[in-house]
């Protein structure tokens, strides 16, 4: 018998005292998320980011949940990406080696574009809009990337190294990602799709251009 009855009582009120602590831990995030999210998105104010960043970043799971109570997932990480957008805004800005992630998604059905090494090789026919975009970013010093799924993205994060990453995509693969790069301190902007699915999306492009420039 490795505990005896006294063993035993003592044993069960340790755990009964650290799971007190970790609800009381658990609410306290709730409710600290509660305010800094009623601030962000109703009175349009960011209090208190690197809380709010750390939360996000790491307790996600527990605020997807909360926000289910009240509202959709795309509430959730519509709140999230608009978080990271202002976080991270200034940091970007100053950000050497900028990449943009573009979803293969918004290609044309009938796209002539073949599948390389890096991504989809855009040869600009026009179809779609992601030539536009390919030209203005690289203008404006992007390395531009449109990728068919995410592991490409970590061969891009492992190979070129960027110091800021813009991604464009559908609401949860887009807080994910930023989520992901945020984790590992990279500054992240994003802007989701218009509408999604996985053929013919499209993007608000006057709003993604104007980002694109406005980010030097
Ligand atoms: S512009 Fe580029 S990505 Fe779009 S359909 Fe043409 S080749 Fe494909």
């Amino acid at each position: 018998m490795f505990f005896d009855g006294l063993g035993l009582a003592a044993l069960f009120e340790i755990l009964g005292i650290i799971s007190a602590l970790l609800i009381l831990v658990g609410l306290a995030i709730v409710i600290i998320t509660v305010i800094l999210g009623y601030f962000l998105v109703k009175k349009n104010k960011l209090l208190f980011p690197q809380v709010f960043l750390y939360i996000m970043d790491n307790f996600h799971p527990i605020l997807l949940k909360l926000c289910l109570m009240i509202g959709t997932e795309d509430t959730f990480y519509r709140i999230g990406i608009d978080f990271y957008n202002r976080y991270y805004y200034q940091y970007f800005k100053r950000a050497e080696r900028k990449v943009l992630i573009l979803p293969h998604c918004l290609r044309d059905i009938k796209c002539p574009a073949k599948l390389g090494i890096n991504g989809v090789e855009c040869v600009f026919c026009n179809r779609c809009p992601l030539g536009s975009i390919i030209k203005v970013a690289r203008d404006n010093n992007y390395e531009v990337y449109i990728i068919p799924g995410s592991t490409f993205i970590k061969r891009i994060l492992k190979e070129k190294n960027p110091t800021g990453v813009f991604g464009v995509s559908c609401y949860r693969d887009l807080f994910y990602g930023m989520n992901y790069l945020s984790r590992r301190g990279i500054p992240v902007q994003g802007q989701p799709l218009l509408k999604d699915g996985c053929i013919c999306t499209s993007v608000d492009m006057e709003e993604l251009l104007t980002r694109i420039r406005d980010s030097r």
